[in-house]
C-alpha cells in the first residue's frame, strides 16, 4: 500500500525499507511483556516486526529524503538477526522516484537502521553513494559519537555509512542551535530532540500553514506513545521522557502530522489526549 498524502503544497510519499526484527524486551525497555504484548506480538523467538520507513518530500522544488532504512552493507551475521529486507529500492519504484531525483537526504541520528541506503555496497565489494545527485545532512555530533566506538553503542555506527560520503563532501554535518530550528531548504528544518542519542534530531515540516514532524527513534512507533514506554535502546530514557512531553505538548493542540520511523502499520498520523489525558493515535 502506498501511502501518499498532501501537507500544503508539500507531497509527501512514505517508502520502506521493509521490514526487520527487533527483540520485543530492547523494543519496551522497562515496560513489562504482559503489557507490550497487547500491542504488538512477539514471535517465538521473543521479536517483533518493525518498520523501517522513510519519507519522500516533493516540496515543488526539491526532493527531499529522510532516513534511508538498513541498506545492503550488513554483515551476515547481523542481516540473519534482524531479517532485513533490503526492500528501499523496490519501495522507490513503487512510488514512482528515481534515486537520482534525491536532492537532499537528511539523517535523524547515524544508527545503522536509520541510514543504511545512504551508500551501496557494490557486487564488486565498492561503496557508492545510493542517490548520487543528493547533498546529505547529518548532525556533526552523531558523526564524532560514531567514531568514538564506544563499548555501549558501537555495533550500531557502521562507518562505511558516512564517512565515504564526508570524504568527498557529499554530506554536509550541521548542529542546530539548543532548542531552536535549523532550515535545510524552505520549508524543511531539523531540531534536536535528544534521549534516543545525544544529538537525534526531528525534522519538522511547514507548508501552507501545516506541520509535520518525523519524530525519529523520540517515539519510533505509535505503540510508544506513553511517555514511559521508552526504549532499551536510548541512551538517556529520563531525557526521553522530558522530550517526549516538550514534543507532544506542542504537536497534539497544533495538530501536527506525526511519521513513525518503525512503525509499519501506521507510518503517520495525528495524535491526541484521551480523556485520562494520556496520547492516543487517531489516524491519518
Ligand atoms: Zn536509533
Amino acid at each position: 500500500m502506498l501511502h501518499r498524502m498532501t501537507l500544503g503544497d508539500f507531497e509527501l510519499t512514505a517508502v520502506s525499507d521493509g521490514i526487520y526484527h527487533l527483540d520485543g524486551g530492547a523494543f519496551f525497555g522497562v515496560v513489562p511483556k504482559v503489557m507490550w504484548q497487547k500491542k504488538l506480538v512477539a514471535d517465538e523467538r521473543n521479536r517483533v516486526a518493525s518498520g523501517l520507513n522513510s519519507l519522500i518530500v516533493r516540496t515543488g522544488s526539491q526532493t527531499v529524503l529522510i532516513e534511508t532504512g538498513i541498506g545492503n552493507k550488513l554483515s551476515e551475521k547481523l542481516r540473519g538477526i534482524y531479517d532485513a529486507r533490503q526492500l528501499l529500492p523496490a519501495s522507490f519504484a513503487a512510488a514512482g522516484i528515481e534515486p537520482r531525483e534525491v536532492d537532499i537526504v537528511i539523517n535523524t541520528h547515524l544508527h545503522f537502521d536509520h541510514c543504511g541506503w545512504n551508500t551501496t555496497r557494490k557486487p564488486d565489494g565498492s561503496i557508492v553513494p545510493t542517490f548520487p545527485n543528493a547533498q546529505y545532512f547529518a548532525h556533526r555530533g552523531e558523526v564524532d559519537h560514531g567514531h568514538l566506538q564506544l563499548e555501549r553503542d558501537a555495533v550500531s555506527y557502521i562507518s562505511d555509512n558516512y564517512d565515504p560520503l564526508l570524504a568527498t563532501g557529499q554530506m554536509t554535518l550541521i548542529d542546530p542551535p539548543e532548542g531552536g530550528l535549523l532550515e535545510i531548504v524552505p520549508g524543511v528544518s531539523v531540531e534536536v530532540f535528544p534521549g534516543h542519542t545525544a544529538q537525534m534530531m526531528a525534522v519538522l515540516l511547514d507548508s501552507a500553514g501545516e506541520r509535520a514532524c518525523y519524530i525519529s527513534d523520540l517515539i519510533p512507533t505509535s505503540a510508544h506513545l506513553d511517555v514511559t514506554w521508552v526504549m532499551g535502546y536510548d541512551l538517556d530514557p529520563l531525557t526521553c521522557i522530558e522530550q517526549r512531553k516538550r514534543f507532544l505538548s506542542r504537536a497534539i493542540p497544533e495538530k501536527w502530522l506525526v511519521l513513525f520511523t518503525h512503525d509499519h502499520h501506521h507510518p503517520m498520523g495525528y495524535v491526541e489526549w484521551n480523556d485520562r489525558g494520556k496520547p492516543v493515535f487517531v489516524g491519518s
